[in-house]
């Protein structure tokens, strides 16, 4: 679905991403664990091919398409979703405009609007005035309506309270097929099954109660330092810190 190989990336002709490898196959969930400013939402924006990042070397593909080049609208259009930390306002812009432009005037925008807890939202400009969790919520409103094949998220824990986490939880496990339901009933979707798939940052690893990941990494220094089973790492960073799983890749 995703391979990036020797990615470097440098923003305001200052690097900040060196020799990134990753390899993300269809149906696979991987998180990105990582102190601050160490890249993560560099690595997911250069992905998505923002213009304020600079590819200074390396390739990235999508579906096998090298897209290294490509415009960030035509990423889009090839199934690449994102939701990025401090998305902009939009004025002028509802967010039920902005949610039918993402499913391509195809969709339900109330029964997704439930599904994200934002129905009372529809009619204000995209972002106006939002809190933290409100924007989380706006940003996977639209990403339900996008149905992206690789779905980044930039932290969607962060700024959430306690009863919206599990409305944030569902919509992104909704978005990545992880559980499919049945009768009212949750099953678990068999990884064959399943085809789309997700890069997630998180610093507290409470998404992952509800998005199952099935790779973790650790992103230090502007490069993959190292990767493996998400819930090992993540209480392994807990317990001994970053230096430490640096440490123990060396
Ligand atoms: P993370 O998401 O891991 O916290 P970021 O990818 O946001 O880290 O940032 C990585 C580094 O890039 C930080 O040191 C940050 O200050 C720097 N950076 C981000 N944007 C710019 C910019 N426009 N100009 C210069 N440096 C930047
Ligand atoms: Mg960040």
């Amino acid at each position: 679905m995703l391979k990036l190989e020797d990615l470097s990336v440098a923003v305001n002709d200052r690097p900040i991403l060196h020799d990134v490898n990753l390899h993300i196959k269809p149906g696979e969930v991987h998180v990105l664990f990582g102190p601050n400013g160490t890249g993560k939402s560099t690595l997911i924006g250069a992905i998505m091919g923002f213009a304020r990042y600079t590819i200074i070397a390396g390739r990235i593909y999508f579906k096998g398409q090298d897209i290294t080049n490509l415009p960030v609208d035509e990423r889009a259009r090839l199934g690449l979703g994102i939701m990025i930390q401090r998305p902009p306002t939009l004025r002028g812009l509802t967010v039920r405009e902005m949610v039918q432009i993402c499913g391509n005037n195809q969709v339900d925008v109330d029964k997704l609007a439930g599904k994200t807890n934002m129905c009372t939202f529809l009619a204000r400009g995209v972002n106006e005035g939002f809190s933290g969790g409100e924007l989380k919520r706006s940003e996977l409103l639209q990403l339900l309506a996008q149905q992206p094949d690789l779905v980044m998220l930039d932290e969607p824990e962060s700024g959430v309270d306690i009863e919206n986490i599990v409305v944030v939880g569902q919509a992104a496990n909704s978005i990545l097929e992880r559980d499919l339901r049945k009768n009212g009933q949750t099953i678990k979707k068999y990884r064959t099954e399943r085809q789309k798939s997700g890069l997630i940052i998180t610093h507290t690893g409470h998404i992952l109660d509800y998005v199952p990941a099935d790779m973790a990494h650790v992103m230090y220094q502007g490069t993959v330092a190292c990767s493996g089973n998400p819930m090992e790492m993540l209480s392994c960073i807990q317990e001994k810190g970053y230096e430490e799983c640096v440490n123990c890749a060396v």
